[in-house]
């Protein structure tokens, strides 16, 4: 909040078509004014959601204007409302305007949840003006490394003034060793020399990760759903989906009469789309055709439909959300292209004619009892951290490795500090 009145005064410059200052660190990789594709949709990265529906009304009430961009840092949550953001809408191929998958969740009781935590995500993640020490919460739908493979940035930043453990909820698998609880201890094997080189230096807790493993096998037809977590309000329930083996699952969130679903990566199954029935936002995947991928990322037909064949195409997404009727419909996974979207907008219409968005990463939803509004986000490429909020929590110093440590004679060759 520190740098609130500057991007406020950003903010304002940029609306009333001011020159922004050259210094200015806001992200504005996307230019004022939008090109339309021929279907009418703004072209991608360019500063406005894709979508025609960016507000949704939900009943009569207090709907509440928000400025036209999600300026990181300077806008407050309101207590009853719940906000969605998009750190993460791409897929294994990490692109610089498209992460992996990654979502955040805030609730207006102060409460930060990450569903995913994907490759390439956490740098926007960062951005947001979020105290990191507040986002100890990750709930995994599957162990793909596209959903998973940030992780160690995540954890690797929690030198920065967190005491307290990150905590990674997800599903068993089909043995032992394919479960999160698995994936988490070898993760933190791997970085035996990480964690040992950092022991006296941060906090012991904060060098935690606890596993929370849900049992995949309690899934059944007389339990397809399992609540996960349950605190301060907020429910999480997980349930199974269809993607190559079992402990793949989606989520519904729900608080203070506000609900979210996400389901990951998923084979289209109207059990996913009755677990998300009536959610305010609904977000599921979404898969271009096979032979777009197989050209767009030289890759030989039969492999792309290998791949493709495990998704979703946008008229059974339509057919998915025509069963659970979100408020807003999200498609997410996608490469968003200029000449990829018209097609994916026109695939979902032939099934479906409610409110739909492709997501893009830094995609803001705001939620509350009267609306849906979606925007942009702009951040600060250099941002710093946030403070973290007051805690009890006394960080643990154990003492510095003594063994294994920098080799005598070249720590004797050390050149005399000069500096703070
Ligand atoms: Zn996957
Ligand atoms: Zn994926």
């Amino acid at each position: 909040m520190k740098n609130m009145p500057k991007l406020l005064s950003l903010f304002l410059a940029s609306t009333l078509c001011v020159p922004v200052l050259a210094e200015s660190p806001l992200d504005f990789r996307f230019p004022i004014d939008c090109s339309y594709t021929e279907a009418g949709y703004p072209v991608p990265l360019c500063g406005k959601p894709l979508t025609k529906y960016a507000v949704v009304q939900k009943q009569a009430g207090n709907h509440k204007t928000y400025p036209e961009h999600f300026i990181a840092g300077s806008e407050a949550i309101e207590a009853d409302e719940m906000r969605i953001t998009t750190i993460g809408s791409g897929n294994p191929p990490v692109r610089l305007g498209q992460a992996s998958t990654s979502w955040l969740v805030e609730l207006g009781n102060g409460d930060n949840f990450i569903f995913d935590i994907g490759g390439g995500t956490v740098p926007a993640l960062w951005s947001l003006g979020v105290p990191l020490s507040t986002l100890d919460k990750v709930f995994v739908t599957h162990l793909h490394l596209d959903h998973f493979g940030g992780i160690f940035n995540l954890w690797d930043s929690m030198g920065w003034g967190r005491n307290t453990p990150l905590h990674v909820w997800g599903s068993s698998g089909h043995t032992p060793e394919l479960g999160v609880a698995a994936f988490v201890e070898n993760i933190e094997k791997s970085a035996a020399w990480h964690i040992l080189s950092k022991t006296g230096i941060a906090a012991r807790e904060g060098m935690q990760i606890k596993a929370h493993e849900f049992d995949y096998a309690k899934f059944t037809p007389e339990q397809p759903k399992q609540l996960v977590y349950a605190e301060n309000d907020v429910y999480i329930y997980a349930f199974p989906v269809d993607h190559i083996l079992q402990g793949a699952v989606g989520y519904r969130l729900e608080w203070n009469g506000l609900s979210m679903a996400f389901t990951g990566d998923s084979e289209p199954t109207t059990h996913e789309a009755e677990m998300a029935k009536g959610v305010d936002v609904f977000i599921h995947e979404l898969f271009i055709d096979a032979p777009t991928f197989s050209e767009k990322n030289a890759m030989p037909i039969e492999v792309a439909k290998n791949i493709v064949h495990k998704h979703t195409s946008p008229e059974e997404l339509g057919e998915i959300f025509s069963i659970a009727e979100p408020v807003l419909g999200v498609g997410t996974h996608f490469f968003t292209n200029e000449d990829t979207i018209d097609g994916a907008f026109a695939g979902l219409s032939k099934t479906y004619s409610g409110p739909v968005a492709i997501a893009q990463d830094l995609m803001v939803i705001n939620v509350t009892k009267e609306q849906i509004v979606t925007r942009m986000a702009r951040t600060d490429l250099l941002s710093w951290s946030e403070p973290a909020p007051e805690s009890d929590d006394k960080p643990t110093y154990d003492p510095k490795p003594s063994e294994g440590v920098t080799l005598k004679w070249i720590s004797e060759t050390r050149i005399e500090r000069s500096y703070n």
